[in-house]
């Protein structure tokens, strides 16, 4: 294939790529990884005049703790910060275990190494891992646009549709934050792929905590459904109402999310095989995080 010609901008500052992103507007594109933006380059589905490189930006590529306002303990990465760097970083398997053990489930290790949470989350490809992830662990995400400007998107209302998200053109992800996640918590994540390193089909993810025996809270997402990955705030609640004073049905519950959720067919699966996989992979997800939570008595 041969690519549509650009300017190629390699900035070294923040400030110097929101200039080029506001300068050139709806023709510029900012390259991180290059793991979705080439392919799409190549397929000419991609066309733009100017192309802003953010690798050589030494500030997104940080991995740092730091206290919200209440003083909770939250992980900020930074929007370079590669999956193979999740995967491997100390403080992300203490602070946020799901995170890395998402992030070492991405592709093949070429992809990980090249591949960037920022890029992940902007791609916004709907049955991503790092997308579904970072809605159960109600990540925020934190950007700055031309002139300085910069707000907090939570995960959960940034994906709009299918490779969709609510940033706009001269917009950059400068990190991600999510609340380190606390003792007497346990988490999951459970795909369905066609082959090994493939995109999955379903993805699955889930972060409980047990307090006393008891399920104190359930965070559930899944990804390759719809338009955009989902939180399964019925089910979460329906565990949480059956915690006390019963043992959750699991399978019930998570059947039952699974039969109401909006599938549509898919090129290399049907619906209702989708909507199988769905059930067995949220049931499966669910008990494991509960399980590894310390279980409910
Ligand atoms: C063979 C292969 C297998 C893969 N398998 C999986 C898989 O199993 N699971 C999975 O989840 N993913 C998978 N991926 C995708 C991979 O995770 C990519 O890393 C990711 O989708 C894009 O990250 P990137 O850094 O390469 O972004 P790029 O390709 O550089 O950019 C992607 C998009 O994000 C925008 N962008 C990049 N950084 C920013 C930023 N900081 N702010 C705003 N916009 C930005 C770009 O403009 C572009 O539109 C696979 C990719 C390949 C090639």
């Amino acid at each position: 294939m041969i690519l549509s010609p650009f300017e190629y901008h390699a900035p070294t500052t923040i400030d110097e790529a929101l200039r080029l992103l506001s300068d050139y507007g709806d023709d510029s594109r900012i390259l991180a990884g290059g793991q979705s933006l080439i392919p799409l380059l190549k397929l000419n589905l991609v066309e733009v005049g100017h192309i802003v490189d953010i690798k050589h930006i030494p500030e997104l590529s940080s991995i740092g703790l730091e206290a919200d306002p209440e003083g909770r303990e939250m992980l900020r990465v930074g929007a370079l910060t590669r999956h193979s760097d999740l995967e491997r970083s100390e403080i992300v398997r203490k602070a946020v275990p799901l995170l890395a053990e998402t992030a070492a489930g991405i592709g093949h290790q070429m992809v990980r190494n090249r591949g960037t949470i920022g890029g992940s989350l902007a791609h916004s490809d709907p049955s991503a891992d790092l997308c579904t992830a970072s809605i159960a662990l109600d990540a925020a995400i934190n950007t700055v646009s031309a002139g300085g400007k910069k707000r907090t998107v939570k995960a959960g209302e940034f994906f709009e549709g299918p490779l969709s998200n609510c940033l706009s053109a001269d917009e950059l992800i400068e990190s991600v934050t999510f609340p380190s996640t606390g003792p007497g918590s346990g988490h999951s994540i459970k795909k369905f792929t066609l082959g090994t390193g493939d995109f999955p089909i379903v993805v699955v993810c889930a972060l409980a905590t047990v307090r006393d025996g008891r399920l104190a809270a359930i965070a559930i997402s899944i990804g390759g459904v719809g338009g955009t990955p989902l939180r399964l705030k019925d089910a979460e609640q329906a565990l949480l109402s059956a915690a006390s004073p019963e043992t959750p049905d699991i399978g019930t519950i998570t059947g039952k999310a699974a039969s109401s959720l909006v599938i549509e067919d898919d090129p290399r699966v049907s619906a209702p095989y989708k909507r199988k996989l769905a059930a067995t992979l949220l049931r499966r997800s669910v008990a494991e995080a509960i399980g590894k939570a310390g279980g409910i008595s």
